[in-house]
Order: C-alpha cells, then sequence, then structure tokens
C-alpha cells in the first residue's frame, strides 16, 4: 500500500520534550523542571466567570473572531500596555497562540518562502513554517548576546525569497528579552528589506526589572507585524485554550478564513473568563509575576554557586544555563540526571541545534521543589569529577 501521509508531515520531527516526560513519569520522587506552564490555579474570579458562562447557557459557537467585547477588551488592554494600535476589527479571538501562530504563518506563507527562525527557539516554529509550505532559514542565536537577535544576523540571512520574520521575546526557551533599543535596530531592517515581522508576545507579562515593548508599536511597524499573545501564561490559563492575534485589517481579512474554516471559534466560556481576565486580572498578574521573580532571582543565583554558568534572563519563566563544565553534551546531561538524580530539565538541542551546551529550566514550580532540584544537580555535578 502506498504511504497516505503527506512528505511535509513526515519530514516534521517530533518533539524533543516528550520523551523526558514520558520516562519521568514511570519514575517515583521525581522533581521537575522540564514543563512549561504556569504552576498557579487560574485566578478563581476568572474561573467563576467561565462557570457562569456555562450556567446561563452560553456554550455554543461565538462569531468566527470571538465574542465583540471581548475583542474590545483585547484592543483596550493592548493598547494600554503596549501602546498597540489594532482596533477590535483587527483583533481576533484564537484558540490559544498556538493556533495564532499557524493562522498567521498559513495565513501570509506562499510556498517558497522563506522565514527567519530565531534559534533556540519554541518547538513548533519550525514544523508550523514546513506545514505552511515555507522554507525556514535559521539565525542561530549566542549566550554571549543573551540570545538576543541583531541587525547584522538579521541583514546576513536575508535573501530575496524573505518574507517573514519570526520572534518571541520574552523567549521560550532563554527566557530572554529585546529593548525598546534592540528592537529599533531591527525594525530599521525589516522596513528596508520589506518584511512582515510575526511575534510572539505570550510571555509579555512575565518581564523582571524591565518593561516589554513591542515592535508592533515602533514606528513604521504596525502595519508590518502581526501580533500573537494569549492568556495561558499571563492569566495561568493553559487549559481554557484561548489567544488572539491582532494584525492590520487587510491582513487579518485572509487570517480570518483560516481560523473560521480550521476552528469556527475559539471555547465559548473561556471567552467570558477572558473578558474578567482582562478587566479585573492586574492584581492576579502582579502577584504572579512576583512570586515567579523570586524564584528566578533564587535559581540564578544558586545555578551561579553551584558551578552553572547562566545570564540573566529577564523574561518568561525559564534560565538557560550553561552545562558545557560537565563534559557532557546536552542530551547526556539531560538524561542522566533524570536516570541517575530525578531531575526533569530539557536539553537545549530540543529547541535547535545552536542549544547544544545548555539545558532549559522552568521555574514554574514552587520553591521548595527548586530547591530539592538544586540539591540533587549539584550531586549530580559532583558525582562527575
Ligand atoms: N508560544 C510560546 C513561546 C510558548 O511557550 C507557548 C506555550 N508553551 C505558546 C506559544 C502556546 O501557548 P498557548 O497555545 O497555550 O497560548
Amino acid at each position: 500500500m502506498r504511504d497516505f501521509t503527506s512528505k511535509t508531515v513526515r519530514l516534521v520531527k517530533p518533539s524533543g520534550i516528550r520523551a523526558f516526560f514520558d520516562i519521568a513519569s514511570t519514575m517515583e520522587d521525581c522533581v521537575s523542571l522540564g514543563v512549561g506552564e504556569p504552576d498557579f490555579d487560574t485566578p478563581w474570579h476568572i474561573s467563576v466567570e467561565g462557570m457562569n458562562a456555562i450556567s446561563a447557557g452560553k456554550t455554543f459557537y461565538t462569531a468566527n473572531n470571538g465574542l465583540k467585547e471581548l475583542r474590545e477588551e483585547i484592543a483596550r488592554w493592548s493598547k494600554a500596555k503596549y501602546d498597540l494600535d489594532y482596533t477590535a476589527d483587527e483583533t481576533l479571538v484564537t484558540v490559544g497562540g498556538s493556533e495564532g501562530i499557524y493562522c498567521a504563518l498559513c495565513g501570509c506563507i506562499d510556498p517558497g518562502d522563506e522565514v527567519l527562525v530565531l534559534k533556540p527557539c519554541y518547538v513548533c516554529y519550525e514544523p508550523d513554517v514546513m506545514l505552511c509550505g515555507g522554507v525556514p532559514v535559521t539565525i542561530n542565536l549566542t549566550a554571549e548576546n543573551e540570545f538576543r537577535l541583531t541587525p547584522e544576523q538579521l541583514r546576513a540571512a536575508i535573501t530575496p525569497k524573505t518574507k517573514i520574520l519570526l520572534m518571541n521575546y520574552p523567549n521560550n526557551p532563554t527566557g530572554a528579552i529585546m529593548t525598546r533599543k534592540d528592537l529599533e535596530a531591527i525594525a530599521e531592517v525589516i522596513i528596508e528589506h520589506d518584511l512582515l515581522v510575526v511575534t510572539d508576545e505570550i510571555y509579555s507579562e512575565l518581564t523582571y526589572g524591565g518593561e516589554h515593548v513591542s515592535i508592533a508599536s515602533l514606528p513604521g511597524m504596525r502595519d508590518r507585524t502581526i501580533v500573537i499573545n494569549g492568556f495561558s501564561k499571563t492569566y495561568s490559563m493553559t487549559g481554557w485554550r484561548l489567544g488572539f492575534l491582532q494584525a492590520p485589517i487587510d491582513i487579518m481579512k485572509q487570517i480570518k478564513k483560516i481560523h473560521q474554516f480550521l476552528v469556527m471559534s475559539a471555547p465559548t466560556p473561556s471567552q467570558f473568563a477572558g473578558i474578567e481576565a482582562l478587566r479585573h486580572g492586574e492584581d492576579d498578574i502582579k502577584r504572579m509575576r512576583e512570586e515567579y521573580d523570586n524564584r528566578r532571582q533564587y535559581l540564578l543565583n544558586e545555578y551561579r554557586r553551584i558551578g552553572l554558568p547562566c545570564f540573566e534572563a529577564k523574561g518568561a519563566f525559564y534560565l538557560f544555563p550553561c552545562i558545557k563544565s560537565s563534559g557532557l553534551s546536552s542530551d547526556e546531561f539531560a538524561m542522566r540526571l533524570l536516570k541517575e538524580h530525578r531531575v526533569v530539565v530539557i536539553p537545549g538541542t530540543a529547541f535547535g541545534e545552536c542549544g547544544e551546551g545548555f539545558v532549559r529550566t522552568s521555574y514554574a514550580y514552587s520553591l521548595s521543589d527548586l530547591k530539592k532540584a538544586i540539591g540533587r544537580i549539584e550531586a549530580f555535578l559532583e558525582s562527575l569529577h
């Protein structure tokens, strides 16, 4: 029989993260720094609005692009927070940021278009570009430059086929952020080469000691940027599957069709919960951010104390320590740490080859878990000498 599956799908590599959780799930007393999702409960007042929606029978499709009230709140929120000028009609409510990323790429890629992907990066970017018929072109970022993109690196990667720069700050897996000045230099090159930016800002509310700046707010960038954001990280709502995409109206008109034919609309009770989050969730964001920051500082200091160099990542909830001094590859390090000391970390190579020599560790875990993990990592490092 023929292989009925698509050649493109066959080329997509499965995520390198899963393997570690599969092993960990068979072990007792594991400590995980592996998962990329908040460990806080969804704030109760937000959940109540979701439940109220169900009680009131609001369990049917909404308009394809989402509840008007929610889109208006999103437009207000993103203006107030990041000075973004997208209207409610330039806002699409999606099934998490994940669907937003796919819709943005699917709506803008023609076969053979090159999309610049900054590695190490979130695991879905390269597969999504490929599934949309694009050609992912890697730009390898470096620890020396704290995993920020420089205009020189960008210029060097641009060819006549380049159409899109896909970026993600605050970043998964490195925790890196980019300042306004960093972004201004990038915007200049983007405009000069007439490129589109797809910016995944899902961690925008998780920055420590510096405001998040969206590249879409810089002069000349609004009309050539698609912004992805969502509720998963900001409000600890991963399972509600709620995100949004903002784009200039002409791009939005095309993207909306993909969303409509792919998912119809985002989950209705979640959309009602989302309105509550945007209206009354500010204190929750602040509380969670402060807690993440305490953990971040603890973990950073501890890595340095036990001899793992780590730049001070100021965003998201990840640290990306360098493990080269262990003499092991990222993969060996993560696998042995798991099997011998029952701690889950993710090899940097799961996010691109340039992640070799690093591991991704999440601090979306309690301080007591982090302490336990550090004790075990320290014992592991000692066992190697
Ligand atoms: N982008 C990045 C960088 C992420 O880390 C994640 C979740 N891990 C997502 C997008 C997807 O988030 P969601 O679909 O839950 O909004």
